[in-house]
């Protein structure tokens, strides 16, 4: 199964992306912590994407097509993907279904996460991530038992630097132009299932993992 998973930013497509990867046993492609991961080890990508997303601006789509495009190929994917923050634009959506078809991969559900402007707020300003191991934290909502300490390993927890309400209105005022079209996009092909993320964690993955499994079934 391959899945997409569209929401915008704070909305807990990285929790549910985790449920979904250790549940149907999917590779997880995740275009923003690839990025991360290019500006931590300081490579030619990460140099680039660097400035775009401390701005909360997303980076130029031939660079994050030719990434994900890489990234799709690998043995890995074969068997099922979750494919979270991408495609955010038109563009990447067209070209996504090329490279779909050049490697008979295509998308075969989209789960859109929905939730309130205050609420995405909220999630953002509070949300800690660990260092090392990418478990996320909300300091009202889900904080760790020691602060600032990861439960599962025992690292950091950080904020990450984009996780601010400036920062949060250009990202949303983008998804707005850019990446509510994909929606619609995808929609269009009777793909679209939406879940209401403004629910308990517990509800949310619960109404995500009935929709997934429903569509295996069928
Ligand atoms: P995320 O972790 O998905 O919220 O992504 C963090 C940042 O990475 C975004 O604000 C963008 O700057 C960049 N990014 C991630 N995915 C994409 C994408 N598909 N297209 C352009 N920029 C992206």
């Amino acid at each position: 199964m391959n899945i997409l998973i569209m929401g915008p930013a704070g909305v807990g497509k990285g929790t549910v992306s985790q449920s979904i990867v250790e549940t149907f046993h999917v590779a997880h492609i995740s275009t923003g912590d690839m990025f991360r991961n290019a500006i931590k080890n300081n490579t030619q990508l990460g140099m680039e994407a660097k400035s775009y997303m401390e701005k909360g601006l997303l980076v130029p789509d031939e660079i994050t097509i030719n990434m994900t495009k890489e990234r799709i190929m690998q043995d890995d994917c074969a068997e099922g993907y979750l494919l979270d923050g991408f495609p955010r634009t038109l563009a990447q959506a067209a070209a996504f279904e090329d490279i779909a078809k050049e490697t008979n991969r295509p998308i075969d559900v989209v789960i859109d996460l929905t939730i309130s402007i205050d609420q995405l707020a909220e999630r953002i300003v509070n949300r800690e991530i660990c260092k090392n191991c990418g478990e996320i934290y909300n300091t009202v909502s889900k904080p760790s038992a020691v602060k600032g300490i990861c439960d599962k390993c025992g690292s950091p927890l950080v904020h990450r630097a984009d996780d601010n309400l400036e920062s949060l209105q250009v990202r949303l005022s983008e998804y707005d132009k850019l990446t509510a079209p994909v929606i619609d996009y995808f929609d269009a092909k009777g793909l679209v299932i939406k879940v209401n993320a403004g629910q308990s964690r517990e509800a949310v993955w619960a109404d995500v993992k009935q929709a997934l499994e429903k569509f295996v079934n069928d």
